[in-house]
């Protein structure tokens, strides 16, 4: 396998400079830019595997690379995972919605985000392979090879997470999951995520879904389960 192309852009060089070093340790291919109109540019020239975008840059910031990136055809499909502040916390939620396919929180360890990298990459690859594993209920259609979600026969675009949680949820269809269990579904196990971070992406995931949107329950006290068929 071809080396895969990773491109961050971050105005910290010692951000830079330990993402980079980790990311080369495992093989990939490190490219970098310190402000958002050079990442883009850098972006669209190589069209690398994967971006790791800051959300604070000087002139564009980390939201408008994305969604610019996202409006290319060349760019679209580009894995994109976010970095940003604590303090910064509703900005990661407009950042999903302007289609980061995950974040991570700084300060962050080095080692969990180069997991997340991993396995934002490893949809790109099985998304090529061609056995099929789709769920289909209630006028839902998730399927996991494709990554495509149908409502109605209509294609809807799900984040990562959203992807994964409806995943996880249709799976087993009424079965309660904790918020807590939807983490670690969802992110992996390392997750440090807040468990209220489950319940943003789930509003998000039952609008996207529309008038589907109520297949996905609230279990009061502990956590969501989908429909029951
Ligand atoms: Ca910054």
């Amino acid at each position: 396998m071809s080396k895969q192309t990773i491109l961050i852009v971050e105005d910290e060089p010692s951000l830079i400079e330990v993402l980079s070093y980790n990311l080369e340790k495992e093989g990939f291919t490190v490219l970098t830019a310190s402000d958002g109109q050079a990442g883009l540019d850098r972006a669209l020239n190589v069209v690398p595997e994967l971006v790791i975008l800051d959300l604070m840059l000087p002139g564009l910031d980390g939201l408008q690379v994305c969604a610019q990136l996202r409006n290319d055809s060349r760019t679209k499909d580009i894995r994109i995972l976010m970095l940003t502040a604590r303090s910064e916390e509703t900005d990661e939620v407009v950042g999903f919605n302007m289609g980061a396919d995950d974040y991570v929180t700084k300060p962050f360890k080095v080692r969990p985000l180069v997991h997340r990298v991993k396995a934002l990459l490893r949809r790109s690859e099985t998304s090529s392979e061609s056995s099929s594993d789709v769920i289909s209920a209630h006028g839902v259609e998730i399927d996991r090879t494709n990554h495509v979600t149908k409502v109605e026969g209509e294609e809807i675009e799900l984040t990562l997470t959203e992807f994964r949680l409806l995943w996880a949820l249709m799976r087993q269809p009424g079965r309660t999951f904790s918020r807590l269990e939807l983490l670690d579904d969802s992110r992996g196990a390392d997750a440090n995520a807040l468990e209220r971070t489950i319940d943003v992406h789930i509003r998000a995931l039952r609008k996207k879904l529309g008038s589907r949107g109520d297949l996905v329950e609230t279990v009061r006290g502990i956590g969501y389960r989908f429909k029951r068929s």
